[in-house]
């Protein structure tokens, strides 16, 4: 028995996966092309996937974000748990990459969920925001360019209905971020925004160690 966080080794991390992994066909297949495609450590793992999904269906998520898309596996898990009226908004600025994604979101039936953004994320977060869309969003991925992630997490604020979620990624950086002698620019863009959500007396917050570090922020 223990009462800190498990470190799991390898024979530990391979009993979750064996024991509680439900993932698609489809989610597969994505996953294994996505290991393919250069910069595959950019995709989140398939139990936090789940993770986010089942966060998805717990919450009734009907309208939700993604910032930063790549090969489309995250959205896929958020977007699969949707409901077939459920409209997920995805900002990435790489073609090359959500092609992947079109083509297997088109493949599992949820295409018509998804309407992908293509230009610079804060671009289409501000435009959302001039519509007069605040406060119409129930959840928000952030996971691009770490060093906006301050940026993005105070526009998801103003797009969340109240009560909504804005889960973030990679927020305990591969451990750098506990690191004193790490100052690479986005240790640090991350290690100033975890301060910033310690300090911020709006929300209440969970920082779970699934994955790179996963960050739940509740509006
Ligand atoms: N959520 C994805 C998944 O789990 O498969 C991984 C996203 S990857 C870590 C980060 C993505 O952010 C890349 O696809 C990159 O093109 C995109 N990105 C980087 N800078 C961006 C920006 N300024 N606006 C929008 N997207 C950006
Ligand atoms: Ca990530």
């Amino acid at each position: 028995m223990s009462n800190r966080t498990l470190f799991l080794d390898q024979r530990i991390y391979d009993y979750l996966l064996s024991i509680s992994l439900r993932e698609s066909a489809s989610l597969q297949r994505l996953r294994e092309e996505t290991a393919t495609v250069s910069h595959s450590n950019m995709q989140i793992a398939p139990e936090q996937g789940q993770f986010m999904a089942l966060l998805v269906q717990l919450m009734g998520v009907s309208k939700a974000l993604e910032i930063g898309t790549y090969t489309g596996y995250s959205a896929l898990c958020m977007a699969l748990a949707m409901p077939e009226q459920g409209e997920l908004i995805c900002c990435d600025i790489s073609d090359e990459w959500t092609s992947v994604a079109r083509r297997y979101w088109k493949q599992a039936g949820v295409g018509h969920k998804i309407d992908l953004r293509l230009a610079p994320a804060l671009d289409t977060l501000d435009e959302l925001l001039a519509r007069g869309l605040e406060g119409q969003f129930d959840f928000a991925f952030i996971d691009a360019d770490k060093q906006n992630y301050v940026n993005y997490y105070e526009r998801c604020l103003q797009l969340l209905r109240p009560g909504g979620l804005i889960v973030v990624d990679n927020t305990l950086w591969d451990g750098a971020v506990a690191d004193p002698d790490n100052n690479a620019l986005d240790t640090c863009a991350i290690r100033e925004f975890n301060q910033v959500l310690r300090d911020d007396a709006r929300v209440a917050l969970s920082l779970v160690p699934i994955g790179d570090g996963l960050t739940l922020v509740r509006v």
